[in-house]
């Protein structure tokens, strides 16, 4: 434990942006009005989103969590956004290789488990894990930090919100609001607070994702007007181009040995980093016995990655249809993402949508500056309160006879918004309503995401088709919905908070909360940290006491390493080095050896003089430092 800092009492809490990303994670805030990320010791302001879980129960994120990535790669979770909100039976979760799930189990909420080291984690704690790490930052920076805005892809569901929102909470993060990632990326550039009108497109090609949102802006109202993309495409896929290639060039064949692709991999990407600023590079390459190297142009780079870029053109055109607009109707391209940095990209998407795009702002940071901007007019310290809208990525509705959805807010809506609808029951006589949310756009429940389940009973038994049931669906600014259900004949009415199946029920939040490991393993540090203070304060105190009584009984040399073995301690203890309380209270017990028996000698001595033996055994635990208490009780009984 280092140093605890004291913060100035009547500095603000300050409000943050966070992009809490698939590969990479970012903190900012805004310092005198310029959008600022939070950088490390290094000046970097990535956190790469890695969570690496020891087997003694420690937790690493970042950027040393990347080493655990090849010592144990099932208990080091890359990508854990991908898994939020996700349930099971989700095909993306099937799917993926190395890690280790739980299999659910009866009673259980419908989510995700990682198994590490015989523990069980959700991708919302882990998510919460780099939340936390990114909080730390910011507190080390800012001293306290009052909430956060967080980006979500535009395309995230509620499961997936809601679920992003939950790992806030386990953070101890206030959720200022949740914003789309393209929306911040536009507020970034400004667009909303300097410029009110225009439609954009924001092009955000990341590590292993892509997403293209076109937005449009009226009066400083932002709405997504379409989105797309390709959730399995990104610079790693830049990376696995170029380490084929390379391998086939050294010669080597597949199945190529784990150590092999690894060690390629890392260095293509090495070298496809380079080669955004430079015309070549050298991809170089130990192969068991044998040295590989060779000079890679970025010619040549460009020709292997172009089908990685090319796969970005379906959906930005789908995208520029489903908005009924024309890349020249374009007010203009944003650029998000660290793949594209790579020029080809750059390239590639200026002759797609027929703008210069827009790159002023770094790539990777943009989305957490934009966030920091709309932190920042939430926070109050801005006047101008530019009001973002998003739009709905699916539509809700609820089931009805035989299975069909009744769609109740359409896909695209703007948000925040509410819709209501009248039902009527099927049956004579029937009492309840069994009431069905679901979300998506197909016409049977079944294929659609299954979001929450709730029963309005109660009702007067009448003739089928006479009840009349209002069934109303509101959805906040977050994207979270309420459902509502009144019965107009007894005005009886029911209302629920959607916590989607796919995701953890509010006490399933709670229970991890109370089991934090985090939590548990501070407050086991603080604890072993007290314990050593007061045992340390008792050594001092002793040895104070012996000195005072008997320091004639060193000399100097002895008595100088004495006094600096006791001020080392009190150091310690004053900055509360829990390790250096341990070394420093060992060290001072091994400096008052000869001390201690020189006293025990002495004692022994005035023993032999006729004293009792009670008293001689009070001193004699008084001079090794032992029992204060009883020394004094003894000495006080002689007098
Ligand atoms: P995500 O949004 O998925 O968290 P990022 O936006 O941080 O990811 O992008 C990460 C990707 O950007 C990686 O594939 C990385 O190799 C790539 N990248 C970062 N810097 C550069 C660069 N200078 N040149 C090319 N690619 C880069
Ligand atoms: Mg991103």
């Amino acid at each position: 434990m280092g140093l605890l800092q004291i913060f100035d009492p009547s500095a603000k809490p300050t409000p943050v942006g966070i992009d809490l990303g698939t590969t990479n994670s970012l903190v900012a805030w805004v310092s005198d009005g310029e959008p600022t990320s939070i950088l490390d010791c290094d000046d970097d302001p990535i956190v790469p989103s890695v969570v690496a879980f020891l087997p003694d129960g420690q937790t690493i994120v970042g950027k040393e969590a990347l080493a655990y990535l090849y010592s144990q790669p099932s208990e080091t979770i890359v990508s854990v956004k991908r898994y939020m909100g996700r349930g099971h039976n989700d095909a993306e979760t099937a799917r993926e290789r190395g890690y280790h799930f739980a299999p659910m189990r009866e009673g259980q909420a419908n989510v995700v488990r990682f198994v590490v080291h015989g523990r069980e984690v959700t991708p919302v704690e882990v998510s919460s894990l780099i939340l936390k790490e990114l909080k730390r930052r910011a507190e080390e920076k800012l001293g306290s930090v009052s909430g956060a805005v967080i980006t979500v892809p535009a395309y995230f569901d509620d499961a997936q919100r809601q679920a992003t929102k939950d790992a806030a909470r386990l953070a101890g993060l206030e959720v200022l609001r949740l914003v789309n990632e393209p929306t911040a990326a536009a507020l970034a550039y400004g667009i909303g607070t300097q410029r009110t009108r225009g439609t954009y497109a924001v092009y955000d090609l990341g590590g292993g994702t892509f997403d293209i949102t076109v937005l449009s802006l009226d009066d400083g109202v932002f709405q997504v007007r379409s989105t797309g993309g390709d959730s399995q495409l990104g610079g790693d896929d830049m990376d696995r181009a170029v380490a084929l290639a390379m391998l086939a060039q050294a010669g080597e064949t597949e199945p190529f040995s784990q150590a092999n692709w690894r060690a390629a991999m890392i260095e293509a990407r090495r070298v496809k980093h380079e080669l955004t600023d430079r015309p070549a590079s050298t991809f170089a390459l130990s192969l068991g016995q044998r040295e590989f190297a060779h000079e890679l142009t970025r010619e040549a780079f460009d020709a292997l990655i172009l089908p990685v870029v090319e796969r970005t053109g379906p959906a930005c055109r789908r995208a520029l249809k489903d908005a009924g607009i024309k890349p020249a109707e374009l007010d203009g391209v944003v650029l998000v993402g660290g793949s594209t940095r790579v020029p080809l990209v750059r390239a590639y998407v200026k002759k797609l949508f027929e703008h210069e795009p827009l790159t002023d702002i770094d790539p990777d940071q943009v989305v957490a500056l934009g966030a920091a901007v709309q932190a920042d007019i939430l926070g109050g310290t801005q006047q101008n309160d530019a009001l973002i809208v998003d739009v709905l990525p699916l539509s809700l509705g609820v089931e009805t006879m035989g299975g069909i959805v009744e769609k109740i807010i359409a896909r695209n809506s703007t948000i925040p918004c509410a819709r209501a609808q009248q039902f009527t029951t099927y049956a004579d006589g029937q009492t309840g309503f069994d009431i069905h949310v679901v979300q998506g756009e197909r016409e049977l429940a079944r294929d659609c995401r299954s979001l929450a389940r709730f029963t309005l009973r109660g009702l007067k038994a009448q003739t089928a088709g006479a009840a009349r049931l209002m069934v109303t669906f509101r959805v906040d600014e977050n994207a979270m919905l309420t459902v509502s259900a009144k019965d107009e004949a007894t005005g009886l009415e029911q209302s629920v908070e959607v916590v989607p199946s796919y995701g953890l029920s509010d006490e399933d939040v709670e229970q991890m909360l109370m089991d934090s490991y985090e939590h548990a393993e501070e407050d086991l540090k603080l604890r072993q940290l007290t314990e050593r203070i007061v045992e340390a304060e008792q050594v001092i105190s002793a040895t104070h006491k012996a000195l005072d009584k008997d320091g004639d009984l060193l000399d100097e040399d002895e008595r100088a390493e004495l006094d600096g073995a006791l001020r080392a301690l009190a150091d310690s203890i004053a900055s509360r080095d829990s390790e250096g309380i341990r070394l420093r209270t060992e060290a001072l017990d091994r400096a008052s050896v000869p001390l201690a028996e020189r006293r025990m000698n002495r004692a022994m001595r005035e023993a032999m003089k006729g004293r009792t033996v009670e008293s001689v055994e009070g001193d004699v635990a008084h001079a090794r430092g032992v029992d204060a208490h009883v020394s004094d009780h003894a000495q006080r009984r002689e007098s």
